[in-house]
């Protein structure tokens, strides 16, 4: 860490709030504008320096649903949603928070600056963030001036037009406690340290993602060979500051991400989109000796989060006919097939397997071997029964298993595209940091991916991270105002 001279700003009006937030995507400043509408005063705190700052809210497709479902649909239907999506692993009070809040959160977001319409025929994306894009590949169209970019600066013109407002180029880097009350937060910012005192402080930072070190403990042995498939600004500061004063985490071993060509780690025209989870849905997903290991049936978040975890991600690919690519290679929004081929990616050929295998650098027997169990077991019915199970889910993002032939085939090299973090600092459903005594620090919540609790365990269970960042910021800007009034 650089030496940073100490600047004496403890005492100064502007560093000093009722609530003062860390991190200003859509949780932090839905929780700052929130907060000031209820009459309390809050600065929020921004690591990013630039007027369109980096953050993954910015960079977001804009869609808000809830395990792929309508906002507004009645709360025990999304209760139900998110118990299927994470194999009953969320926790039921922050579920039943988010599936009771979601739909006053939209209206509230719509009656303050968010456009939000029809983003296409899939049942989950009547509410999305105008204008939309998911239709182009790669990063730089992508989010500029797109609905999430606009939203975050309305929201930030909104807090300006209370009073209050971003301090930009402040990282947060310690909480300031007194008597076990988290009572501020020490920041850098133009080298010198400052603290900011508050009656709360909300942790919305984003998650760890982007810090290479906690990737490698929790996520995978080669974080270097993921794709940053999003920001990265989510460095774990949150998660080690409230560490640091006795909270308690979980979950921590999951994130939200995609599958993606393996030229998306050094192209930036290739990801956030297209993505592969369809096509390595219907495949098989095999690593460098031909072998399958993970159950492509639990859809291309979880065969991301198990490419990550194999020893040498990179060695890992789609294996299916041509007939496939063709169908489901060309479905979803914007289709990787053709679209990575035309941007450089590799796709390997091959008129019958053992061409393939040579092409593609896959040992022949082994994947032959492979093809023929999954197949016979496709054939049977029972592909569950399966020593690495493939089961039948038609989801979203998933496909059920059809027989793979062995003529025209395909090899895809992958990568695991990592979004955001799923585990992190375990709350209540109102947002409030739990201690490792089992009771809230108090003074100290936190907010959206820095979250533990809705999203992750073994199935890799995805939400939806828009939708998780507004109820936390709504619930945790009002519980900060009603305890501070
Ligand atoms: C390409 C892409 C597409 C997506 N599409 C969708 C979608 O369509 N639907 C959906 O539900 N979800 C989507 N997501 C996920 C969603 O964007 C995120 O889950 C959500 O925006 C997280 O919001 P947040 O406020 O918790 O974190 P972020 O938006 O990551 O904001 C955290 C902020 O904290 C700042 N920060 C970090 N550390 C510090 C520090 N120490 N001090 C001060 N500031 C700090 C960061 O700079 C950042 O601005 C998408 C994400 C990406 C990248």
């Amino acid at each position: 860490m650089n030496s940073v001279a100490t600047s004496d700003t403890a005492g100064n009006a502007e560093n000093q709030a009722d609530l003062v937030i860390v991190g200003a995507g859509l949780a932090g400043l839905t929780a700052a504008v929130r907060a000031a509408e209820l009459g309390i005063t809050v600065v929020v705190l921004e690591a990013g320096r630039e007027t369109t700052y980096a953050a993954n809210s910015r960079y977001s497709g804009g869609v808000f649903h809830i395990a792929f479902q309508d906002v507004h649909a009645p709360p025990q239907t999304l209760t139900a949603a998110v118990a299927q999506a994470t194999a009953g692993y969320a926790d039921t009070a922050l579920t039943e928070a988010l599936t009771g809040n979601i739909s006053r959160a939209v209206r509230w977001l719509a009656d303050h600056g968010a456009t939000l319409g029809t983003g296409g025929d899939l049942g989950f994306m009547k509410n999305m963030l105008y204008p939309y894009s998911l239709r182009e590949p790669g990063l730089a169209t992508h989010w500029p001036d797109k609905g999430a970019d606009r939203l975050l600066t309305e929201l930030e013109r909104r807090l300006n037009a209370a009073g209050a407002g971003i301090v930009r180029g402040a990282r947060a880097i310690s909480l300031a406690m007194r008597n076990g009350r988290c009572e501020g937060v020490a920041v850098h910012r133009d080298g010198c340290l400052e603290t900011y005192s508050a009656s709360a402080v909300l942790l919305a930072d984003g998650g760890f993602q982007g810090n290479p070190n906690m990737v490698r403990r929790y996520i995978s042995p080669m974080p270097e060979s993921l794709c940053q498939r999003g920001a990265g600004t989510g460095l774990g500061d949150g998660i080690r500051m409230a560490l640091q004063v006795g909270a308690q985490v979980a979950g921590m071993d999951r994130f939200y991400g995609h599958v993606q060509c393996d030229a998306a780690l050094s192209d930036d025209r290739l990801w956030p989109y297209p993505i592969l989870d369809i096509v390595a849905s219907a495949a098989i997903v095999v690593d460098s000796t031909g072998r399958r290991f993970t159950d492509e049936g639990l859809g291309g978040v979880s065969i991301a989060n198990a490419i990550a975890r194999q020893d040498d991600p990179l060695a890992t690919f789609a294996v299916l006919d041509e007939k496939l690519w063709e169908s489901c290679g060309k479905q979803f929004l914007l289709p990787p097939n053709p679209t990575i081929e035309e941007h450089g990616a590799t796709v390997h050929r091959g008129a019958d397997l053992s061409t393939l295998a040579a092409r593609s650098g896959l040992p022949a027997d082994s994947l032959a071997s492979t093809l023929e169990t999954y197949n016979q077991a496709v054939r049977s019915g029972d592909p569950a029964a399966l020593d690495v199970p493939r089961t039948s889910r038609d989801s979203t993002l998933g496909r059920l298993p059809e027989v793979i032939s062995t003529r025209d085939m395909v090899a895809i090299p992958l990568c695991a595209g990592i979004t955001y973090t799923m585990g992190g600092l375990v709350i209540d459903d109102r947002c409030r940091v739990i201690g490792r005594d089992g009771r809230p620090i108090p003074g100290l919540s936190a907010a959206g991916a820095t979250t533990a609790g809705l999203e992750g365990g073994p199935a890799s269970g995805y939400v939806g991270g828009l939708a998780k960042a507004l109820v936390h910021g709504l619930v945790a800007g009002e519980d900060a105002a009603g305890r501070v009034r």
